[in-house]
Order: structure tokens, then C-alpha cells, then sequence
């Protein structure tokens, strides 16, 4: 545990707090993108030690909670049809769609499977010619790699039976329509060091410049939060914005680049609708005309007309980081992890399920 120690040191977190304490002079507003930094920010109460003219705000970076209903709808539908052996990662199973989802459609008889890898689907695919094999291809730009991946070796291998389902987004157009959204106020960002570890973060800089906000790859320890917030601040109180890489030792500025050669050579940029926040243009991943053959949604065409989201879950609003988890009514009573309303309250990187789990007894109190 030596290198996790290090990056949670409390006295080290302390003095960083100081830090941002003694250079902060305005009040700013900063959005973590990623699932995972939320997540880490409520359970370790970064957000607490801060200054208060510093306020924290959550992106829309956790890959399930973006996955739009009729997505959702499209893998119930494939879900269901007996020949098919449907795969996915375990948080994708009970994100809700309209009616059900993927878990009781298991519980009704559906071969469902929970895999650790999309090249697990594709052994499956290999090892049961008889079965239709399609694996939910759910993410940002860190899971794309390994999904273009197993499309690749299931071409190269001939395999008739393997299909994605893809509901693949990119960060930079996300970060636009967001600085773009005029209910949005936001005056500098951590963007996510996993995602700029396979992408780098050049496409960040002209964001940077054209909308003059600080971005700062940051990665997801306590401590690189809060020097990422420092830095973050730091440009604000100079007046500079620029890209700032915190996460050096594992992030360069032009990513992996076979990683992201086989994206490219494997899928084209489209326009995808987001979960709660609506199309953004050119934010999504799809299969190449090349690899049609390897696309669920041709296979298996029915199902999945576009749906309105449920009128009760403000989580649209707290992806775009306009609202807090707790100011949605239904929080912690009509919808818990158990019985969640909406994907930020399923996904174990939702910003709903991280303060559920970490700060449900003071929202209760009206305390947060
Ligand atoms: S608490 Fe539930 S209903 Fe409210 S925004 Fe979060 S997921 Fe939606």
C-alpha cells in the first residue's frame, strides 16, 4: 500500500489546503469531470477542507450515468432475445430503463453475463459458435481502446457471432457544450488523468484558449486533487488559462498513441446524446463501415426509440454541475441504490450514489 499512503497523507492535505487557502481571493467555481475524483472528493471530504469561496461542482464523467435511456432500451431488447448472450460490466446491469433492467432481465431467464473485459466476451464468442455473443460497450476514451480491441481480433479471427453494442463518449466535446451552456458557470475544470493518459490532452488547449478556462489533468488520489485544484486556482488568481498536466507520471501530452490509432482505425466520431443533458455534437464513438458486420444495433435493429428521461430525476442538472445531489427531492427517500430513479444514483461512480454513501446523514439533517 506504500504508493495509495502517500497520496492520502493528511498532514501533506492539510498543507495543501493551506496552500489554496492563502493564494484564493475571488470566489471560483471548479468541475471535476470524472466519476472517479467525485467519488473520491465526498468520501474523503476534499470539498471541506477547502476555502469556501472555493465551491466544487460535478461533471458529467461517469460513462454509465451518461448512457441515454434509449441505449438502455436497445440492450433490454437485445438482452432478451434468446439466441443472444448478453455482456456487460456489473454497474451497467441495473441502471433503469423506461420499465426494467438488465438485472431482471437475467431474473427472467436472459443469458446476461457480468464480464471484467470485452475480450472476455470475445472468448465467449469463441468458445460457443452456437450463441449470439454482444458485449454493451459502455465509456469514455480509457475503455475504447480495449473495445476496438476485441472488434479487431473478432475480425481478424472471422468470428461470425460477436457484436458491440457502443455507447462510447468523448470528454473535450462535453467540456464545449458545457462552457457553451449559458446556465452553466463555470470558471475552471480538472479534466480526468485516466482519459488524458489515452488521449493526451492536446484537444484541450484550444478550449482552453477560446473559452480562457484553466484545465488541469488532474489524477484521482486525494492529494493529486487538491494540488490540481492549487494549480487550478493558481491560473484563476493570475489570469492565465492554460492546460496544466498534475498527472505527470502517467499522462502525456499526446497520450497513448497506438491506443489511439486503434481507436481511429476502428471507429468515427458521431453525434451521441447524453443521459440528462441531450445530444452533443461529435461527442460520441461508432463503429466504422468497415466493422459494420461487428455492430449489435445492425444485427439486431428493434428496439430503442429515443425516450424522455423521468420527470422526477434532476440529474441532467447535476451532470452539468447546476445542481448538488441533495437538492433533488427524491434523494435518500424515493430513490436510493436500492431503488434508484435515475443512473447518478446506480453507478458506483454517480455523483447521487457517492453522496448517498458518504454524506446521507447530514443531507438528512439539511446539513451538506
Ligand atoms: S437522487 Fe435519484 S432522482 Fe434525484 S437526481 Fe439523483 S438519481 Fe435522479
Amino acid at each position: 500500500m506504500k504508493y495509495i499512503d502517500e497520496y492520502r497523507d493528511p498532514v501533506a492535505a492539510e498543507c495543501c489546503a493551506a496552500a489554496i487557502a492563502r493564494i484564493t481571493r475571488r470566489p471560483w467555481t471548479i468541475m471535476e469531470i470524472c466519476g472517479g475524483q467525485t467519488h473520491a472528493i465526498v468520501k474523503f471530504g476534499i470539498d471541506r477542507l477547502l476555502p469556501d469561496r472555493i465551491t466544487l461542482v460535478h461533471g458529467p464523467g461517469c460513462p454509465v450515468c451518461v448512457t441515454p435511456v434509449e441505449k438502455i432500451e436497445r440492450a433490454l431488447a437485445i438482452a432478451s432475445r434468446p439466441e443472444v448472450t448478453f455482456c456487460s460490466f456489473g454497474d451497467m446491469l441495473r441502471v433503469p430503463g423506461v420499465n426494467t433492467d438488465l438485472q431482471s432481465v437475467r431474473a427472467r431467464g436472459g443469458d446476461v453475463r457480468v464480464v471484467y473485459s470485452p475480450l472476455d466476451a470475445l472468448r465467449l464468442a469463441e468458445e460457443n459458435p452456437e450463441r449470439e455473443v454482444v458485449f454493451f460497450a459502455v465509456g469514455f476514451e480509457t475503455t475504447a481502446p480495449a473495445n476496438a480491441m476485441a472488434v479487431h481480433q473478432a475480425k481478424g479471427r472471422g468470428l461470425a457471432n460477436f457484436t458491440l453494442l457502443v455507447s462510447q463518449v468523448l470528454v473535450p466535446p462535453a467540456i464545449a457544450a458545457l462552457l457553451n451552456d449559458p446556465e452553466c458557470r463555470l470558471d475552471g475544470f480538472l479534466a480526468a488523468g485516466h482519459v488524458c493518459t489515452v488521449a493526451g490532452y492536446d484537444e484541450y488547449e484550444p478550449l482552453a484558449e477560446r473559452h480562457h478556462v484553466p484545465m488541469v489533468v488532474t489524477g484521482f488520489e486525494p492529494l493529486d486533487i487538491l494540488q490540481g485544484i492549487y494549480m487550478c486556482v493558481r491560473q484563476l488568481e493570475e489570469g492565465r488559462a492554460v492546460v496544466e498536466n498534475q498527472y505527470r507520471r502517467s499522462v502525456r501530452r499526446e497520450g497513448n498513441q497506438p491506443a489511439r490509432r486503434l481507436i481511429h482505425e476502428v471507429f468515427e466520431v458521431v453525434d451521441r446524446r447524453w443521459r440528462g443533458v441531450g445530444v452533443i455534437p461529435a461527442s460520441g464513438l461508432a463503429l466504422r463501415p468497415a466493422y459494420r458486420d461487428f455492430d449489435a444495433e445492425v444485427r439486431f435493429p428493434d428496439g430503442g426509440d429515443v425516450t424522455e428521461e423521468a420527470s422526477e430525476c434532476i440529474s441532467g442538472r447535476i451532470l452539468r454541475g447546476v445542481t448538488k445531489p441533495h437538492d433533488c427531492p427524491a434523494f435518500g427517500t424515493r430513490c436510493t441504490p436500492e431503488h434508484p430513479l435515475g443512473a447518478t444514483m446506480v453507478s458506483s461512480e454517480g455523483a447521487c450514489a457517492a453522496y448517498y454513501r458518504y454524506r446521507r446523514p447530514l443531507a438528512a439533517q439539511g446539513g451538506v
